[in-house]
């Protein structure tokens, strides 16, 4: 397992995904997927302050490794549509 921080010290890479520092509370760190927004992904781990251990709470990732730079606007495109989609859904129900 790769750990990396950068200079702020709130992401991690895990499995190859990156990972934000959501929250403190007492002795455990939580991290959830950097995506954990944009698609709302629900990978997140705990990590123990003390001994810096890493607890699984969820390691599956509904979105593939974001691992290509190329694909700038790939996400940008994507909440386009989820965005028409929902605007789409919206004028379903008025039927
Ligand atoms: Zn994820």
């Amino acid at each position: 397992m790769k750990l990396v921080s950068n200079s702020r010290g709130s992401k991690m890479y895990i499995g190859g995904f990156p990972f934000t520092r959501h929250m403190m509370k007492n002795e455990t760190i939580y991290w959830r997927c950097v995506q954990f927004r944009a698609f709302r992904c629900p990978a997140r781990h705990r990590q123990r302050r003390t001994t810096g251990m890493l607890e699984l709470v969820h390691s599956e990732h509904n979105h593939g490794p974001i691992q290509n730079r190329r694909k700038r606007g790939t996400l940008k495109e994507l909440m386009r549509q989820r965005a028409m989609g929902q605007l789409n859904r919206n004028s379903d129900n008025t039927y």
